[in-house]
């Protein structure tokens, strides 16, 4: 499943690749992903301003002919890539829309599960909107701060990888990436939130932006379906400290790498480094 550093990847190809471009036409191969899929044709003779990222929505940002500013915003699901190809190449294996471009390439999404899902907005009915409602904030961005996160997991008897992991908390700190961040501070991933030090929860809001920005770095893992824009998968799954290395020896002491569940989702972590 692509997390929010592989779509921080996706949006900056997009924006590199379509950024300034008109869209001249698009066609959906099916009425439906993961729900109804809206009617496209609202952009048609769009100016497309910009791509950005909140959580894990790809937002793409048009200007229409009749002035009005409206946002196409996309979840990747399970399986979604977004390939930047020319509009004469036909329709690969699961692609499900495709967007032209007045310049002559075509921006595909192709999507094995299906599980991906699209809508289009005002910036008015974005704001608003209840995708955007139950999202905590950026991790990248200062509002996410050890003051705020210590404040949060006051009482919390949630686990503290379950607790990072939920995006009324935090969003974007998937599966593999509150593993490491965890092992990064020093953290046991079964402590209960509130019952670790503010010192150790400023460590941990460090981790994980330092865990994030990494991976952003890397160009995003590749250990699932997700495949940049340009077609070449991610690299960040090989600098894994923990995540996938059940029974393999800690860099940083002799003891092997444990694997749990919580919350239906396997957690790795050192007994002897996390705390
Ligand atoms: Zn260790």
């Amino acid at each position: 499943m692509p997390e929010l550093p592989e779509v921080e990847v996706v949006c900056r190809g997009l924006e590199t690749l379509l950024k300034g471009k008109i869209l001249r036409s698009s066609h959906a191969f099916r009425a439906d992903l993961r729900y109804p899929l809206p009617d496209f044709s609202v952009l048609h003779g769009a100016k497309l301003e910009k791509i950005c990222r909140r959580s894990k929505y790809i937002l793409m940002y048009f200007t229409c002919r009749d002035g009005e500013q409206r946002i196409l915003c996309w979840h990747l699901g399970m399986t979604g890539q977004f390939h930047v190809l020319d509009d004469d190449v036909s329709a690969g294996s699961h692609e499900h829309v495709r967007f032209d471009f007045n310049d002559g390439c075509s921006l595909r999404y192709r999507d094995a599960r299906r599980f991906g899902y699209a809508n289009i907005f005002t910036d008015q009915t974005w704001l608003t909107s209840k995708w955007l409602k139950v999202l905590g904030p950026e991790p990248l961005l200062n509002h996410f701060s050890g003051a705020y996160l210590y404040q949060k997991c006051r009482q919390r008897k949630a686990a503290i990888k379950t607790f990072v992991m939920d995006a009324s908390t935090v969003v974007g700190v998937g599966n593999i990436y509150a593993s490491e961040s965890l092992f990064l501070a020093g953290i046991h991933p079964k402590r209960a939130a509130g019952n670790i030090s503010e010192k150790r929860i400023y460590c941990l809001v460090s981790a994980i932006q330092q865990t994030l920005q990494t991976a952003i770095k890397a160009g995003g893992s590749s250990i699932s379906d997700f495949v940049k824009v340009d077609g070449k998968p991610g690299y960040f799954a090989h600098t894994f400290k923990v995540y996938g290395r059940e029974g393999e020896a800690c860099g940083h002491c002799d003891s092997k790498i444990q694997r749990i569940t919580q919350s239906g989702r396997s957690t790795f972590y050192c007994s002897t480094c996390q705390r």
